[in-house]
């Protein structure tokens, strides 16, 4: 039976270089792989879905409109896909993580999600959210605080390299960054 899989973490645990690499291994066994990312993810000049360390591949964007059941269907039908693959998947909406359930359940065809499983506030995506709530398979990827501990926890600076407390959950064409971190270590800078 296809699973739904997500597949979670901090920032910078490696979460698109795991995607790229595990659609690589598809496609070098002929197996078919449509890759999905947020149509809010703009950072790669290079194409759609872009690893720190040099791996990318085009992908097809999801916005919140987009039937990703569809979608996929239909290009299953054209092509008999292996597989699903979405990054970014903190931005899929409810209506979409269920749609990601059916072509498993209904398609049979597998889907993995990767994606951030909190916010700079340490709140749930509601993308995230469902798919813990859902998913067959939870696979945590792993990040490195500063201390070497795991680090869960994201958070947001601004230029001058201060953390910021609020905001938007999402800051659309903003320029902050983060840094992904241990509990104790960002609730030391975040108060610090
Ligand atoms: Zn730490």
């Amino acid at each position: 039976m296809a699973k739904l899989y997500f597949y979670y973490a901090s920032m910078n645990a490696g979460k698109s270089s795991n995607l790229l690499q595990a659609a690589f291994n598809y496609g070098e066994r002929g197996m078919k792989v449509m890759l999905w990312t947020a149509a809010i993810d703009d950072r790669s000049l290079f194409g759609a879905i872009a690893s720190r360390i040099g791996l990318n591949a085009d992908a097809h964007r999801f916005h919140d409109a987009t039937n990703i059941f569809a979608a996929v269907q239909q290009a299953h039908e054209e092509n008999e896909l292996a597989c699903v693959m979405i990054d970014e998947a903190q931005f899929l909406s409810e209506d979409q993580v269920w749609q990601c359930a059916r072509l498993a359940d209904e398609a049979g065809i597998a889907v993995l999600c990767y994606g951030l499983r909190t916010d700079f506030q340490g709140n749930l995506f509601p993308g995230s959210a469902k798919l813990l709530g859902i998913a067959d398979s939870l696979v945590e990827l792993k990040a490195v605080c500063e201390c070497g501990r795991k680090a869960t926890m994201n958070l947001r600076i601004d230029s001058s390299g201060k953390a910021i407390a609020a905001g938007e959950q999402t800051e659309i064409g903003g320029n902050e960054s983060y840094i992904a971190m241990c509990r104790k270590h960002f609730m030391e800078r975040l108060n610090g």
